[in-house]
C-alpha cells in the first residue's frame, strides 16, 4: 500500500458538476482540498446520450460564478462538457482522475483515511458527491444479462434498421425512442404507466406524443417485459403476452445511489423506499461527524429531487459549517 499524502481539510469524491463546485468553494475560503474522481472529469455528464440537451437554461448550471454560454438556451452535452472543463481549469482545481475511491476510515481523532483505487489519503472532512448514475435500476426478468440490453445509451446511428424496444416513459426513454425511429430503426416502447411521463421536456413531448399516435413509434402501455431472448421480446400487457422481434433493448429505467457505499462509510438511510441518506439540509453534514453530502447523492430513491440546478447550493452550506468549525 502507498504512502498516505499529508492531511486535507475537504477531500471530495466525484467531479461532477457539485464535485467541482465543493471544490471551487472550498478553494475560496482558503481550505486545503482533493477531487477523487473514478472516470473522467464530469463522468456522468460524459457518458450522458451524445446529442442530449440539458432542461435547464445554461445559466443554471453555472458554478464559480463563472458565466456558461450556450448557443441556445439549453445547452448540449457537448457545451456543458466543455463549460465545465473551463471552470476546472480557471479554478485550477487540485482533481485527480480514474482514481476510484473504495473505502472511508474514520480514525480515532474523528479524521479519515481514504483509501483509493491509486493510493491512501487524509483528510479532515470527506464530502460525499458521487451522483446516481453507477448503478443501472434493473429489470430482474431472464435475458437481461443478454449483450443487446443496454442500460446506458449512447448514439442512435449504431440501432440504425434495428429492431428496438425502449423501456420506460421518462426524459431518456423518450429522447432514445425518437433519437433511433429518427436513424430508421423499429421502435417499440414498453411502458408502465397510462401515458408519457408529464416531467418530459416540455417541447419533447408532443413529439413522442405525436409519433406514437400516428403509428410510427408502436408503444404498449400498462405493460411490462417480461422476458428478452436472443431474437424477441416477451411483453405482458393488459391483453396478455406479446411476443415481438428484437435485436435491442434499451433500458432506461433509471439509475440509483451507490447505496452499499454509503453503508460502507457508515451513513445511514431511511429504511422507508426512499432510502434517503441522513444529513442535516442546513449543514448537509451526515450521521457521520465531519462526512457531509452533496449534489443528486442525497435524495437517495429520490433521484429527481436533486439535480444540478438545485443542489449547486450545497456546496457552499458545506464549506460554511466547515469554516465555522474551525474557529
Ligand atoms: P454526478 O454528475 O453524477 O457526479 C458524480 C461523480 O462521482 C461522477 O463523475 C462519478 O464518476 C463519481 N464517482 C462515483 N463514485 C465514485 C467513487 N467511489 N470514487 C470516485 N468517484 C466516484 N440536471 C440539471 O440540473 N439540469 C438538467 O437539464 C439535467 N439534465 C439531465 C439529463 C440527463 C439525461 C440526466 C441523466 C441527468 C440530468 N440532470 C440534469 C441531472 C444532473 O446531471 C445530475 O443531477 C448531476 O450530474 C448531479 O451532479 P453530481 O455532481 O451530484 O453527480
Amino acid at each position: 500500500m502507498s504512502e498516505t499524502l499529508s492531511q486535507v481539510d475537504v477531500f471530495i469524491i466525484g467531479a461532477g458538476p457539485i464535485g467541482l463546485t465543493c471544490g471551487i468553494e472550498a478553494k475560496m475560503a482558503g481550505l486545503s482540498y482533493l477531487i477523487v474522481e473514478k472516470g473522467c472529469l464530469v463522468n456522468s455528464l460524459y457518458n450522458y446520450p451524445a446529442n442530449m440537451t440539458f432542461f435547464s437554461t445554461s445559466e443554471k448550471l453555472e458554478i464559480g460564478n463563472i458565466p456558461f454560454v450556450s448557443v441556445n438556451l439549453k445547452p448540449t452535452r457537448a457545451e456543458a462538457l466543455e463549460y465545465y472543463r473551463r471552470a476546472a481549469v480557471h479554478y485550477e482545481l487540485n482533481i485527480r482522475l480514474f482514481e476510484e475511491v473504495t473505502e472511508v476510515i474514520r480514525k480515532p481523532d474523528g479524521s479519515f483515511v481514504i483509501q483509493s483505487s491509486k493510493g491512501n489519503y487524509a483528510a479532515k472532512n470527506v464530502i460525499v458527491s458521487t451522483g446516481f448514475y453507477d448503478v443501472p435500476v434493473k429489470l430482474n426478468i431472464p435475458g437481461e444479462d443478454l449483450p443487446k440490453v443496454k442500460h446506458y445509451y449512447k448514439d442512435p446511428h449504431y440501432y440504425a434498421f434495428q429492431n428496438v424496444a425502449v423501456v420506460g416513459a421518462s426524459n431518456s426513454s423518450v429522447d432514445a425512442a425518437l433519437e433511433t425511429y429518427r436513424k430508421s430503426a423499429n421502435v417499440t416502447m414498453v411502458i408502465r404507466g397510462s401515458e408519457i411521463s408529464h416531467r418530459v421536456k416540455y417541447w419533447v413531448r408532443p413529439d413522442i406524443i405525436n409519433r406514437i399516435n400516428e403509428g410510427s413509434i408502436k408503444a404498449y402501455f400498462h405493460s411490462s417485459l417480461k422476458e428478452i431472448t436472443p431474437s424477441s421480446i416477451i411483453v405482458n400487457t393488459p391483453e396478455g403476452d406479446v411476443t415481438i422481434p428484437n435485436d435491442f433493448v434499451l433500458a432506461m429505467t433509471g439509475y440509483l445511489p451507490d447505496f452499499s457505499f454509503l453503508k460502507n462509510l457508515g451513513v445511514e438511510c431511511s429504511v422507508d423506499d426512499v432510502q434517503l441518506p441522513t444529513h442535516d439540509s442546513e449543514t448537509m453534514q451526515t450521521n457521520i461527524p465531519h462526512i457531509y453530502l452533496a449534489g443528486v447523492v442525497c435524495g437517495g430513491m429520490n433521484t429527481h429531487s436533486y439535480f444540478i440546478e438545485n443542489s449547486r447550493v450545497h456546496a457552499q452550506k458545506i464549506i460554511r459549517h466547515i469554516c465555522s468549525e474551525r474557529i
